[in-house]
């Protein structure tokens, strides 16, 4: 690496939700930048007005947000080289599309949008694709075919342009990328393609490249998608000047669906059972779609399990906070191939970061989901429910399914458990250990347990069958933690109650 000052940016168009492919690769940017001690921009590439969606560049920025991910410079931040939203910039693009064309590497074009169709029907007639190119050009409407005279009047009328990048004849564009090596590609395979569009604005291809430059950009690291723009990019940095201080490719692999099969694409929504975007998203038009910080994850596993999407550190190590990424982070380990996004290794991780949260933290969680049900407890109480059940959850939504019978009295008793552990004398018998447990002086999980053994033992009753039917009483099911620490934390009254319940409601 030079000893340039790194600064990457992460460049969205707001045309709707962040995919969680483009939250990875802002995160690599950011990892990079904080490895190196460099800036992290956000840049909000819109000069595609059509694709514009309201709430898009406030959604990308809370995700961000919500992941960690700090920006240095942006639309909301500033910094020294705004504006950082596009069409604010829209005055800066039009002298380097001039700076092309007098330089002889660019030139205009008038064809219209019906002629253009014509071509491409016509191709398709014959079965071939029409393409603007270095072959085609020579026959069109534009400035190398037409004479000085005729372009200068075109353009006094007003007639409607666009300007192509004159992409050379038969060149070979060497490339080299951090991840991928060397390219190289022939120019005779590319399209002359449009840099400055008729409503006055540039493409995304020359916008991006002459802000890579005034933002002093020093890597770009973005999708495999924008891997084909590479040869164009390259050449526009040579055709404006701007070779030395060009900036370092690596493009990064694509996610694929569970299946392997094609890549994680936007459209999956919720189709695969699992968030494709870190947060709910609601689009305009209504649509809706699923995130992971509303399924219940949290922001550290989910920036954690992206992070092995496509990279790895080289060890077995698997679990990392965002520090020990920075620290970790390279990205001569990032992978050449697409990286199979796998649902349940997602919800490992979760569970991962479950168990490694204080029973505090998960308890302040927990208690919004408790006040939600209407349910007020002390948040010692909760807290040492949460200790108990933890390790059963992956979500903090699944406590309340692992521990409501900490909470609630049970309202139903599973059928399976009452056919398997309810006979004929079981009423009989919870009565007496209800008796037993309302006498217990000082009632805590140990006294209660050490009265009904006792009890069992001189009734020479079963220890299991007893047991399995007082927890049907207690927790409704046949499940759970340690019956007397449930009942110690019931409270003895509670206990009693349970047990008349159950006697008085359970039919076999
Ligand atoms: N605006 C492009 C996008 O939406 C940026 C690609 C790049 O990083 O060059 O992904």
């Amino acid at each position: 690496m030079s000893n340039r000052k790194v600064r990457v940016r992460f460049a969205p168009s707001p045309t709707g939700a962040l995919h969680m492919g483009g939250v990875r690769t802002a995160l690599f940017n950011y990892l990079f930048a904080k490895k190196h001690g460099g800036d992290f921009l956000l840049r909000i590439e819109d000069t595609d007005q059509t694709r514009f969606v309201e709430g898009a560049e406030e959604y990308i920025m809370e995700s961000l947000e919500w992941c960690g991910i700090k920006v240095d410079e942006g639309i909301r931040e500033g910094g020294a080289f705004g504006p950082y939203r596009q069409s604010e910039r829209r005055e800066i693009y039009k002298k380097y599309a001039d700076q092309l064309i007098e330089s002889g590497h660019a030139y205009y074009a008038f064809d219209t949008a019906e002629e253009l169709g014509a071509l491409r029907q016509k191709g398709e007639e014959n079965k071939e694709t029409f393409t603007y190119n270095n072959a085609t050009r020579v026959e069109l409407n534009n400035s190398l075919k037409l004479t000085k005279q005729e372009v200068d009047a075109k353009l006094n009328a007003g007639e409607s342009y666009v300007i192509r990048f004159k992409m050379p004849v038969n060149h070979e564009v060497k490339m080299n990328d951090i991840i991928r090596g060397n390219v190289n590609v022939n120019t005779d395979t590319l399209d002359d393609k449009v840099l400055f569009k008729s409503d006055g604005l540039p493409t995304y291809h020359l916008a991006n490249i002459v802000d890579d430059h005034l933002m002093e950009i020093s890597h770009v690291i973005r999708g495999e998608e924008w891997l084909p723009s590479m040869p164009l990019h390259v050449l526009l940095y040579e055709a404006l000047g701007w070779v030395d201080t060009m900036p370092e490719f690596a493009h990064l692999p694509l996610l694929l669906k569970p299946t392997g099969n094609g890549k994680l694409s936007k459209r999956d929504g919720d189709k695969l059972g699992f968030p494709v975007f870190p947060l709910f998203w609601k689009a305009p038009n209504g649509d809706t779609a699923s995130g992971y910080r509303e399924e219940g994850y949290f922001a550290d596993a989910f920036v954690n399990l992206l992070a092995l999407l496509g990279w790895n550190p080289g060890t077995e190590q698997e679990i990392f906070t965002m520090e020990e990424l920075i620290a970790a982070f390279s990205l001569d380990r990032v992978t050449k191939s697409g990286s199979k996004f796998d649902p349940k290794k997602a919800e490992w991780y979760n569970h991962q970061y479950m168990a490694l949260k204080t029973d505090a933290e998960i308890t302040n969680l927990f208690i919004v989901e408790l006040k939600e049900k209407g349910i007020e407890v002390e948040v010692a109480l909760v807290e040492k429910v949460v200790g108990m059940v933890k390790e059963r959850a992956v979500f903090v939504k699944d406590i309340w399914e692992q521990s409501s019978f900490f909470f609630e009295t049970p309202t139903e008793y599973d059928e399976k458990v009452v056919k398997k552990r309810w006979k004929e004398n079981t009423p009989a018998q919870m009565t007496a250990i209800k008796e037993v447990l309302a006498g217990v002086p000082n009632f805590n999980a140990a006294n209660a347990k050490q009265a009904v053994s006792d009890y069992i033992e001189k009734n020479e009753w079963g220890f299991g069958a007893i047991m399995n039917a007082l927890r049907l009483c207690i927790v409704g099911a046949g499940k759970g933690p340690d019956l007397f620490d449930i009942i110690e934390m019931i409270g003895q009254e509670e206990t009693v109650l349970r047990i008349e319940k159950a006697v008085s409601v359970i039919k076999k």
